[in-house]
């Protein structure tokens, strides 16, 4: 929990208005927008997320099926599914719900839905277009990120953003769309020197580099908004553990805002899924020949 005198980047209102657009939008679909969700064997985590993004879809209005095929399905029978839901026009959006066992190879997994399906963003049609600043569906945390900073009014045409970790789920993305943003990016990593002198050049810092506590006060601007997508979980004494981001608690003394952790980034994932449902309905409603097996 922020303590300190940043003003609080709060998920939750953000994410709600969020699901209010994906709702508004869907309903004025002549279907509700379909999801289908693939999940392979029992991982406690994915069968848990999976569940979750079926219970919000139904609460904007989205239908959804969760396809559970059992922990030894082969490369060959998943790639069929997802090619019988790339030639279904009743389905919107595919997620395949990552770690897939590890006998699987996810790369070609991904490959194989159709990117107007695609409402992971992951497919490299669409990184591709992110990079070119081309229409196409966008990763849901990066662009959930944009949606968050929106929310709480902190510009970001011209800011010098600084982005902390280069993993294809975060930070690529992320610094993409800020710059079809007009952002100002540097993009540092594990061979980054001297990240502080780095980071401390930033009006807005997205630390996205799954290491608890990486960023610490003297590492921050004055005033600067920090975004902290991390979520680390760090052992207890009663054994349970706690989540932290990847941001020292003290940050919030210097920073100007701040995303707490939980309840910042995360709340915008789930809810830009729902929406990337929805823009692709819309975008396979204007142009249903996109829908099928024709486009890969
Ligand atoms: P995520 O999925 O949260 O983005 P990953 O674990 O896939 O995280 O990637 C971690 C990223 O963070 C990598 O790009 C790595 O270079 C960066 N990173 C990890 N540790 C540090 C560090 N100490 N300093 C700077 N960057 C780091």
């Amino acid at each position: 929990m922020t303590q300190g005198t940043a003003q609080v980047l709060a998920g939750p209102p953000a994410a709600a208005a969020l699901l209010d657009e994906a709702r508004r939008r869907a309903a004025r679909l002549p279907h509700p927008p379909h999801l289908a969700l693939v999940r392979v064997g029992e991982d406690p985590a994915s069968v848990s997320y999976v569940r979750g993004k079926a219970k919000k879809a139904s609460e904007v209005g989205l239908s959804s099926h969760v396809h559970a095929l059992p922990g030894d399905t082969t490369q060959a029978d998943l790639l069929a599914l997802i090619g019988t839901l790339n030639a279904d026009p009743a389905v919107s959006g595919i997620l395949v719900q990552l770690p897939l066992p590890a006998h699987l190879d996810p790369a070609p997994v991904l490959l194989a839905v159709n990117p107007a399906k695609d409402v992971d963003g992951l497919h490299p049609a669409n990184t591709g277009a992110l990079w070119n600043a081309h229409e196409g569906l966008r990763p849901c945390t990066p662009a959930g990120i944009m949606a968050l900073l929106a929310h709480h009014g902190v510009p970001v045409r011209g800011a010098r953003v600084v982005v902390v970790g280069r993993s294809a789920l975060v930070g690529r993305p992320v610094a993409g769309l800020l710059l079809n943003a007009d952002a100002t990016v540097t993009v540092a990593h594990r061979a980054t020197p001297d990240l502080g002198a780095v980071t401390r050049g930033a009006d807005i810092l997205i630390v996205a580099a799954g290491q608890a506590h990486l960023i610490t006060p003297d590492m921050v601007r004055p005033g600067a908004t920090v975004v902290d997508v991390g979520i680390n979980r760090v052992p207890t004494e009663d054994g349970r553990g706690r989540l932290t981001g990847d941001v020292h608690p003290d940050v919030a003394q210097v920073a100007g805002a701040l995303t707490p952790v939980p309840g910042g980034v995360g709340p915008m994932t789930v809810a830009q899924l729902l929406m990337n449902t929805v823009i692709a309905a819309e975008r396979q409603h204007a142009q249903p020949e996109v829908t099928g097996e024709l486009v890969r």
